[in-house]
């Protein structure tokens, strides 16, 4: 459940190639990280896993299984952004119910879900609130939220943390660091940030130019810097 295999994925926008052959694999439970500068296609390969995007060559398999041609609601995945993307005239419990209504979840399901959720991410008292009446950190819950209570196999997160102040990014760090040992769902997380990278993941994948530099756990990245790239990334703060 929820391993993720990428084999040559390539995209070009016109004439610029974002990404030039993107191989990985990815087991099931594990918590990925890719880190880059910005603009070196991180998102990018986020969206073509989710189904947001096509790559203009290659394979994305979630649990062994090709899902080119499977839609992003069915691909058994959650994305977090990094604006939240709430629907601002609906409720807190209404954005966290949207998906698993559009999936045809039954009524009792959905609360259940919500109710879950919410205790897991201290929102019970703020269901009946609408975005705007949250603080950014409560609104990135809800973002969270909204993708925990769909269950998904495969969480993917792109900069959650960087619309948040530094008390909050942290806090909010922890409860993803929390949330992934309570689920154990894979999560591909996408940050520019080297100390979310260093501090969350099994694996850092450093992301350059459209090609990984380096894959590997954070001490290996950190002790055994494959260039001058990974080196730099890693070990000084941008
Ligand atoms: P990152 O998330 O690492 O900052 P992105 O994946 O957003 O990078 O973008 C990688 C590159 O692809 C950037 O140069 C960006 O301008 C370009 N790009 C992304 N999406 C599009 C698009 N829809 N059309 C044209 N260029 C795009
Ligand atoms: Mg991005």
């Amino acid at each position: 459940m929820g391993s993720l295999k990428l084999t040559g994925i390539r995209k070009s926008f016109g004439a610029v190639d974002v990404l030039k052959g993107i191989d990985l694999e990815v087991a099931d439970g594990e918590f990925v990280i890719f880190v880059g500068p910005s603009g070196c296609g991180k998102s990018t390969l986020l969206r073509i896993i989710a189904g947001l995007e096509d790559a203009s060559d290659g394979r994305v398999e979630i649990d062994g299984r090709d899902v080119s041609a499977v839609p992003p609601a069915k691909r058994g995945i959650a994305m977090v952004f990094q604006t939240y993307a709430l629907y601002p005239h609906l409720t807190v419990r209404d954005n966290m119910a949207l998906g698993l209504k559009q999936a045809g979840a039954a009524k009792d399901t959905i609360a259940s879900q919500i109710e879950m959720a919410s205790a897991m991410l201290s929102l019970e008292e703020y269901l009946q609130r609408r975005p705007a009446e949250l603080s950014g950190g409560q609104r990135q819950r809800v973002a969270i939220g909204r993708a925990i209570v769909r269950d998904p196999e495969l969480f993917l997160f792109d900069e959650p943390l960087s619309n948040l102040d530094a008390a909050l990014r942290v806090n909010t760090r922890l409860e993803i660091a929390r949330l992934h040992r309570e689920i154990r769902s894979t999560m591909v997380y996408v940050t520019h940030d080297q100390v979310e990278a260093m501090t969350l993941a099994d694996r850092i994948v450093v992301l350059n130019g459209g090609i990984i530099e380096q894959v590997g756990s954070p001490m290996e990245l950190y002790n055994k810097p494959a260039n001058r790239f990974v080196a730099g990334f890693i070990g000084s703060p941008q």
